[in-house]
């Protein structure tokens, strides 16, 4: 064979190889582990970092009857949100959780394109809120079956949110009163069914504890296990005994609401948390942010710093090592938002 002939086969053969061990090496980045679903694709849960689980970007409190995304304008939302974004990102957040759901406010676009300036993961959801009187809840929840509402929100991980090609992370869902009403029960089963065809997490804005045991009671009905059950606002019940009682039932207990005036009371709900070994079933976040477009400006926007700033050294101060620290940060965030169908053993 010629020399410059055997040189281009040499050469073909080369790119083909190069070709293919990229293909391999991206394959093996994903498959086989465990994945989280940000804005931008898929990412194996061990790049997830530190997380805010439960913070918001923008809500809009208009009600599901009158939203529409040209109530705010992306380029002032971006400009005003950006900074607190970077400011948590310096101080060691790698990824963002924004809960707030479609009808008050959720713009999956906004959202990538802040993961894409601010360097952060950013995860958003499906589901709806029945918190707040319904107000957040269109006609066609009231009309259509759980199946039919799980469809939707089944379609929206399979297709991606309204042709963004955006997938949601989570599942969000609201429910309030004493006890579930019939619609915000709906919305349970619609999160179950959606959890057992996606193998995404169910975060319900919550509060106190008789309605987070009627929530996994639903589950239970429907086969699945706690575990894939994050009760949102849990500091909003005071008796700690239901807080251990549903971490040891294997939910996830989210204390969300720290803030500058609050983050001792946190303190003290996490070290009972640790008295009883459970610190690995716990969220902590925020619930800060809030750029609301009917204010001037966004209004007051409260940024993602107290927890950095204030509680992890006071737990450190608490005597809570590295690995507790990071054990509440990093790797329980991780395990609650990864994709995984979690069913009750039988
Ligand atoms: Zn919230």
């Amino acid at each position: 064979m010629p020399l410059i002939k055997y040189k281009i086969q040499m050469k073909r053969m080369i790119q083909i190889i190069t070709v293919l061990l990229a293909f391999i090496f991206l394959l093996c980045n994903c498959t086989g582990r465990n994945i989280i679903m940000t804005v931008k694709g898929p990412l194996p849960e061990d790049k997830m970092g530190i997380t805010l689980t439960h913070e918001h970007i923008l809500v809009d409190f208009i009600g599901a009857d009158q939203i529409t995304e040209e109530r705010w304008d992306r380029t002032k939302v971006i400009s005003k949100v950006l900074p607190y974004l970077l400011e948590a990102k310096n101080l060691g957040c790698r990824t963002f959780v924004d809960c707030t759901p479609e009808f008050i406010g959720r713009d999956p676009v906004l959202l990538r394109i802040l993961a894409d300036s601010s360097a952060l993961n950013i995860i958003t959801n499906t589901g709806y809120y029945g918190a707040g009187d319904n107000r957040y809840l269109p006609q066609f929840v009231f009309n259509e079956t759980a199946v039919q509402l799980a469809e939707r929100w089944i379609s929206e991980w399979n297709e991606g949110i309204k042709g963004t090609g955006i997938k949601p992370g989570f599942i969000k869902i609201g429910v309030s009163g004493d006890n579930l009403s019939e619609i915000h029960r709906k919305l349970v089963i619609a999160a179950a069914l959606t959890h057992l065809k996606t193998g995404l997490v169910i975060a319900s804005h919550t509060g106190p504890a008789d309605l987070a045991f009627e929530e996994l009671d639903i589950l239970k009905n429907e086969g699945i296990s706690p575990k894939a059950f994050i009760w949102v606002h849990a500091q909003n019940e005071k008796d700690n005994e239901n807080h251990i009682r549903a971490a040891r039932m294997g939910a996830w207990v989210s204390f969300d609401g720290l803030n500058d005036n609050n983050f001792n009371d946190y303190l003290s709900m996490i070290k009972k948390i640790k008295e009883n070994k459970l610190l690995n079933r716990v969220l902590i976040s925020h619930d800060a942010g809030w750029y609301d477009p009917a204010k001037e400006n966004g209004g007051d926007f409260r940024g993602y710093a107290v927890l950095f700033e204030k509680l992890v050294p006071a737990l450190k101060k608490e005597g809570f090592t590295e690995g507790e620290i990071s054990q509440l940060l990093v790797i329980n965030p991780s395990k609650a938002f990864t994709i995984k169908v979690h069913k009750i053993k039988t």
